[in-house]
């Protein structure tokens, strides 16, 4: 079967991101092939697990897309300080003599986002709002490359890896089939906190699970690689729950204007056009801006954001919230219907090496020195009794049940199709029986089989 099919049928998503359907990713033909294994925010333990328990598929699966892409150039980017994950790479390129190059990186923050990595490997900048494959290069997380060796075997997307980092005794990996709750993950950990807050990722840009209804219903899906517990009185927490309003406020009258958070910026280092010290600036009289030219010069940059948040918490001295703002002149933006042009040849900046964020410091303004790991995880299995599957677990439209309440099913087997035009496939990771089909999701008792 040729791959980009069998990838379509297995319904793999990015895995490291935000759930892109891969085989739309790979349709195409490039000169560089990148394999993110950079692990871009800090306290999450996947990617490195990944690396080290898998090398050769890892490195044998590379290889496999490389050449169905026609690329020149097949890249594992993780950083040099994992040495063990490097090791055991470049053990698995000799073993296998793949034509395939291991590239190491310097420790910041964020070499894993989509656009350093191609800056780092090739010097090449992507355009303002474009894609990898603009300059040629196809980038895929090191999930997602295990879940093309699965597919290519047949075996769909319908189990994760993840760790569960923070305060915990000790860090731990997790395998647990998609759709398991998040509160069954959590005890195969020891939480050192009653009164705690999950965020799905890590701590710059996943998503936090505040209060006990949200931590209940969250799942695992094909997108969650990490569960960081925090506990409720973290300055993490008190940031998340300020309002825009406020922060808006805070803007108007304590912004210094001194640039940090615009010169810090990974994507204006890369030459796009991201100035959130001028939407600091303005945003407090947006609602007097009627004009749209104007509208767009005062906020137009912040379509270029990639919500890294970076600026506001490193950068800013004041600790605004210039990425919140952003977000918040993104959407003014879509309301009022402007597209800022795109810049097609940024040119980086000459002090990008210059202006790396080092993830150690980092961790310390975020207030998460206490819970840096240094040991190897062990793995656990979880084996929920029951899971609620997402029908929306990628960008675009969501899945379209095949299954209906009563119906037995076996794992691996499919339970909802992917849409017209832009969506995946979702199966299930074990045998159960339906007990409710709804237009979020599917939930599979295991009780009842
Ligand atoms: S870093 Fe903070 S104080 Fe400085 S310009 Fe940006 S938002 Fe204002
Ligand atoms: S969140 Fe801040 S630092 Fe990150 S891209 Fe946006 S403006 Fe730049």
């Amino acid at each position: 079967m040729e791959m980009v099919e069998a990838i379509q049928k297995a319904g793999v998503v990015g895995a490291g991101g935000a759930g892109f359907p891969t085989h739309v990713k790979l349709n195409a033909k490039a000169e560089y092939f990148i394999v993110n294994a950079a692990e871009c925010e800090p306290l999450i333990e996947t990617d490195k697990y990944l690396c080290r328990t898998y090398a050769e598929r890892i490195v044998a699966t590379v290889e496999k897309i490389a050449a169905h892409l026609e690329a020149a150039h097949a890249v594992i980017a993780l950083k040099a300080k994992y040495v063990r994950e490097t090791e055991a790479l470049q053990n698995a390129v000799k073993a296998l003599g793949a034509n395939v190059e291991i590239f190491t990186m310097r420790t910041y923050y964020p070499a894993g986002d989509e656009q350093v990595l191609v800056n780092q490997v090739t010097g090449r900048v992507v355009p303002e709002r474009g894609l990898p494959l603009n300059v040629g290069c196809v980038v895929e997380n090191v999930g997602t490359v295990l879940n093309i060796a699965d597919a290519l075997e047949g075996k769909p997307v319908d189990e994760k890896f993840l760790s569960i980092t923070g305060a915990v005794e000790t860090p731990v990996m997790c395998h647990a089939p998609i759709g398991t709750p998040i509160t069954e993950v959590l005890k195969k950990a020891k939480l050192l906190v009653n009164d705690y807050v999950v965020i799905l990722g890590g701590p710059m840009m996943g998503k936090m699970q505040k209060t006990r209804e949200e931590i209940e219903n969250a799942v695992v899906t094909k997108t969650t690689g990490n569960l960081l517990v925090l506990p409720k009185n973290h300055y993490l927490v008190k940031r998340a729950a300020m309002s825009v309003e406020r922060m808006a406020r805070q803007a108007a009258t304590a912004c210094l204007q001194c640039r940090a958070c615009t010169d810090l910026c990974p994507r204006h280092l890369l030459g796009h056009n991201v100035q959130p010290h001028m939407i600091m600036r303005t945003i407090w009289r947006q609602k007097s801006i009627t004009d749209p030219a104007e509208f767009e010069r005062a906020f137009g940059s912040a379509a270029n954001c990639s919500s890294c948040g970076t600026c506001e918490m490193f950068s800013c001295p004041m600790g605004l919230s210039p990425r919140k703002m952003n977000d918040y002149a993104k959407g003014l933006l879509r309301e009022r219907g402007i597209q800022p042009e795109k810049n097609q040849h940024p040119q980086a900046s000459d002090m990008l090496e210059h202006r790396r964020i080092p993830t150690g410091r980092l961790i310390a303004r975020l207030g998460l020195d206490e819970y840096v790991f240094h040991g190897l995880p062990e793995l656990f299995e979880v084996e929920p009794e029951e899971v609620f599957i997402p029908l929306s677990q990628h960008i675009g439209k969501p899945a379209v049940p095949v299954v209906t309440a009563g119906d037995a099913v076996k794992k691996d087997d499919l339970i909802a199709g992917s849409a017209e035009g832009l969506s995946a496939n979702i199966h299930t990771g074990f045998d159960g029986v339906v007990k409710e089909v709804t237009p979020k999701g599917i939930r599979i008792s295991r009780r009842e089989a």
